[in-house]
Parts: C-alpha cells; sequence; structure tokens
C-alpha cells in the first residue's frame, strides 16, 4: 500500500512526505479509509505501531473537507490519558495539518488554566485534551462541545485505569449524539468492552 492510494489529499500526502514516511504502517493502511468514510473505529494498537498519524490524518482531511463559514469552530475531541501523550498527539496534529487552515489546540491539568482559556477563545477546529481539564475547562464555560463531529479516545484502556472512567462518561453527555468515534486501545477488558458498546455505532475493527 502507498501513502497515495489511501485516499488523503495533496496537503497531507506532503506532510507525510516530509516526515520521510515512505509506506503507511499496517494500522495506518487499515484504518485511514475507514475514518475518511466516516465509520466509526475500533482499534486494538500499543504506541509505536503509527496509530497516531492513523487517526490524525484522516480526522484532518475529513475537517478540512467541510470548513465552517465562521471559521474555525471545535468539530474534533482527542481525549488521552496523560498530558505527555496530549502533547505528542498535539505535535502530531501539528505536523501533518501544517499544510491545512485548521486550529489546534492541547490542555491538560497541572498547569495554570488561564493560558488555556485564552487559546480556547481565539478559537480552534481540534482540541486535544486529559478529560479532568477539559471538564473545568467547560465548566467554566471556556468550551463549546455543541460542534464536535468527531470524538478519538487514545489509549482508552490506560485512561480506564488511571479512574478516567467518570469523567470520560461526562464529557460523552456533553457531545452532540451524531458524530464519528474512534476508540484505540492496546487491551480489551470486559470494561474497555462496555466502554466500546456504549460509545461506538457499528464500528470497523482494526487489529495489528
Ligand atoms: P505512534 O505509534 O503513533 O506513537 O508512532 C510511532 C512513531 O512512528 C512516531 O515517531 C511516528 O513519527 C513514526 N511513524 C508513524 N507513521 C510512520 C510511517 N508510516 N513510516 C515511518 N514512521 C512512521
Amino acid at each position: 500500500t502507498a501513502f497515495s492510494s489511501l485516499g488523503l489529499s495533496e496537503p497531507l500526502l506532503r506532510a507525510v512526505q516530509q516526515q520521510g514516511y515512505e509506506t503507511p504502517s499496517p494500522i495506518q493502511a487499515q484504518a485511514i479509509p475507514v475514518v475518511l468514510e466516516g465509520r466509526d473505529l475500533l482499534a486494538a494498537a500499543q504506541t509505536g505501531t503509527g496509530k497516531t498519524a492513523g487517526f490524525t490524518l484522516p480526522m484532518l482531511q475529513r475537517l478540512s473537507e467541510h470548513r465552517p463559514p465562521e471559521g474555525h469552530l471545535l468539530r474534533a475531541l482527542v481525549l488521552t490519558p496523560t498530558r505527555e501523550l496530549a502533547a505528542q498527539v498535539g505535535e502530531s496534529v501539528s505536523t501533518y495539518g501544517q499544510h491545512l487552515p485548521l486550529r489546534s489546540a492541547v490542555v491538560f491539568g497541572g498547569v495554570s488554566i488561564n493560558p488555556q482559556k485564552d487559546l480556547l477563545r481565539k478559537g480552534v477546529d481540534i482540541l486535544v485534551a486529559t478529560p479532568g481539564r477539559l471538564l473545568d475547562l467547560h465548566g467554566q464555560g471556556a468550551i463549546d462541545l455543541s460542534h464536535i463531529q468527531m470524538l478519538v479516545l487514545d489509549e482508552a484502556d490506560r485512561m480506564l485505569d488511571m479512574g478516567f472512567i467518570h469523567d470520560i462518561r461526562r464529557v460523552l453527555k456533553l457531545l452532540p449524539a451524531k458524530r464519528q468515534n474512534l476508540l484505540f486501545s492496546a487491551t480489551f477488558s470486559p470494561e474497555i468492552k462496555r466502554l466500546t458498546q456504549d460509545i461506538l455505532h457499528n464500528p470497523t475493527s482494526v487489529e495489528v
């Protein structure tokens, strides 16, 4: 498989090429076409498999295909268990999206909240967040989640291990019902299976 056969647009192919990637990893080859079609995705994948590009590239493409007339509107939410992973995913979003007119932000706890509020006020299309800080920002009226079209739960098993299940369920209640959902997890405990059943609609499963 070549990146050019997956249905990605030229600005994304150019970014991929600039990263020096020659061929899509197995998770990318499987996940990218599914996400571009607008389907829900259940992906069994560890870190190091290229999963981040697997969801980031098609997410960027879908958001760039239908841009709101009002400029930047928060339409995609990526939840991660840790600030380190949030920062990494945010880096990937910036890197792969460098040739697209989309804006993103990363928010996590343990740092002051006001700069994050300022960032959000300027308008972003994509938000990468840890669950607790997302809820804090929402509680303070700093985030409008009513336009979210795409939700990504990255390393969902780690989020549950870290006790984020209640936060995740609280976030879910704040999102529009009609949206695309992607869930990545390395392991599948009964608790994770329950979450996937509650969140994903008729998902395509990929495993690497
Ligand atoms: P991830 O599993 O998403 O954390 O990615 C692991 C590493 O693989 C990152 O450093 C990426 O830059 C790199 N990577 C992702 N996709 C590819 C690819 N198709 N070819 C070569 N390297 C890649």
